[in-house]
């Protein structure tokens, strides 16, 4: 597995370049980290460094699998997830304002963190193994997926249920 070392672009020869120079960087990777917390399979994409009056500006995207559980039936899920990259990083780095991105001093940008925020963002609140997941039966557990159990849908509902009981009084 690679570390997010991948991510850190020696970016030096671009910086002698002309204004509106750029270059194509291409990223495949079968398993990286991107951070501690994001562990991503197949990662593939390109992000275009192109030579700017106030630096570099990144442009591109990078997509890959995490592993996620779903939502419903807790199987595990393999879920895509894309960064989309537009990023002017400052150059020199002491003309950026706080917060701002910048071509380090020894002429090293770094894409970590930018792929990490915008992967995490992009990630759906709950992974579903397919859209239609039917999810585990509350009563047995039972994945309805891939079994049917023996609880029926009439005692699953309480509310049905509680209706059901007054109507046999
Ligand atoms: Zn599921
Ligand atoms: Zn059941």
């Amino acid at each position: 597995m690679r570390t997010n070392n991948f991510l850190r672009l020696n970016v030096g020869f671009l910086l002698k370049e002309g204004v509106g120079y750029s270059r194509e960087f291409q990223f495949g990777e079968p398993h990286a980290q991107v951070a501690d917390d994001l562990d991503v399979t197949n990662l593939r994409g390109r992000v275009r460094l192109t030579r700017t009056p106030q630096g570099l500006y990144a442009n591109g995207q990078i997509a890959g699998d995490v592993r996620a559980e779903c939502g419903r039936c807790l199987e595990e899920v393999s879920q895509p997830l894309t960064a989309r990259i537009a990023e002017l990083f400052i150059y020199p780095p002491e003309h950026a304002a706080r917060g701002e991105a910048v071509v380090g001093e020894e002429g090293f940008i770094n894409l970590a963190p930018i792929v990490r925020e915008d992967m995490l963002l992009s990630a759906p609140m709950q992974a579903l193994c397919r859209d239609d997941c039917k999810g585990l039966c509350p009563q047995c557990g039972a994945n309805r997926n891939t079994e049917t159990c023996a609880c029926t849908d009439e005692t699953s509902d309480p509310r049905l249920a509680a209706l059901k009981s007054l109507l046999e009084k």
